[in-house]
């Protein structure tokens, strides 16, 4: 047992550490759980319990809130090593807030800024040899929040567990996706919880994008809730194109997540002098932009898989083909500058990289 200094987590080491199993040359992505989480407790009016254990199931009441009214919110972020085997860790503090937000949205208590960055740090430190280094591949972090009351009133919960579990995974989507303009279901809606990285707003995407992959497609573009008619979000990504050389993507608003890979390739859009507009996309406008010949790009971004290649746009049954991902400058330029950065191979003038 020991502790650190700010936050007070107590530390219990595996026994039986797991990582000789683990064949760091195929990795999948979100299958394999390193050896330890970090888990922290808010009851009675405060945060504390904050521990490193064995990564193991737990337990929990059948009536715990979570499990009833879906008070479940989740963060998704990446370390990386260097070619000198530094760890570091991409935009952490954006997450800490970006967990804060949801929370407030869904009536849960935040999480200390503290807590969450100290647990953050020494959970990485001690499973650091997890933290793999093929090319695209990095240790996907996964923050989460749970309401853990025993009460099955439907009332915000008075006490949360929050958990840190990280996973050894390779590149997420290899190949560029086949997408489908999806104008009758919606992710998110204006008075919704869309901004937020709630749990919710995964399970109701899932008969959608089934129905889309049944039609040979492997992820949808969401449309506005109200009119179909603009834009959002593709699948769990935002969604930028390239038309006329200008990069365009959505506004954040209600039913945009505002993702932090999203602003990173503004950021450097923006570095670079490129145009960039964030402002409502129709898709007739992308539609027209492709048959002018003008769609030079169109892409999705996160954090699992950083940007996302598309290669066909499915909309009122035609299959739009778009140029080929060699040629497409904008996309292929920003992954490869992010990735460096990532790597710590060129200049981190935005100080993105949080080095453990
Ligand atoms: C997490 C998420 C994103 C991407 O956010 P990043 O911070 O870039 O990983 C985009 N859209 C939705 C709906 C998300 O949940």
């Amino acid at each position: 047992m020991s502790t650190s200094t700010a936050v007070s987590i107590k530390v219990q080491k595996t026994t039986q550490s797991r990582i000789k199993d683990l064949d760091f040359n195929n990795l999948s992505f979100g299958k394999v759980f390193s050896d330890h989480m970090f888990v922290a407790d808010y009851k009675n009016g405060k945060w504390g319990d904050c521990q490193i254990v064995p990564y193991a199931p737990f337990q929990m009441s059948p009536a715990a809130a979570v499990l009833h009214y879906g008070q479940a919110i989740f963060e998704g972020m990446k370390a990386y090593k260097n070619e000198k085997g530094e760890v570091s860790l991409f935009r952490p503090i954006a997450n800490q807030k970006r967990i804060n937000t949801s929370a407030e949205r869904m009536c849960m208590q935040t999480i200390p800024e503290e807590i969450f960055m100290e647990g953050l740090k020494k959970l990485v430190e001690l499973d650091s040899a997890w933290v793999p280094t093929a090319e695209g591949s990095s240790l996907y972090i996964r923050p989460f929040l749970i309401a853990t009351d025993e009460f099955i009133g439907v009332h915000p919960s008075d006490s949360y567990r929050f958990f840190i579990i990280t996973s050894p995974s390779g590149a997420y989507y290899s190949e560029p996706v086949k997408v489908l303009v999806e104008t009758s279901y919606s992710r998110a809606v204006e008075g919704g919880v869309g901004f937020a990285k709630v749990s919710g707003n995964y399970g109701r995407s899932l008969l959608p994008t089934k129905i889309a992959i049944n039609r040979g497609y492997q992820q949808i573009i969401w449309t506005d809730g109200k009119t179909h008619q603009y834009v959002e979000e593709s699948g769990t990504m935002n969604l930028m194109v390239v038309i006329d050389d200008v990069l365009i993507t959505p506004p954040l608003g209600d039913t945009i997540l505002a993702g932090i890979t999203r602003d990173s390739v503004l950021t450097l859009a923006r570095d670079w002098k490129m145009k960039v507009e964030e402002r409502k996309l129709s898709i007739i406008e992308v539609m027209e932009a492709y048959k002018r010949g003008v769609l030079q790009d169109a892409f999705g971004t996160g954090t699992a898989a950083t940007i996302t290649h598309i290669s066909h746009i499915g909309f009122e049954g035609i299959d739009y083909e778009l140029p080929p991902v060699n040629t497409r400058i904008f996309s292929n330029k920003v992954k490869k500058e992010l990735d460096n950065i990532h790597l710590g191979k060129v200049a981190d003038i935005h100080k993105w990289m949080f080095k453990l």
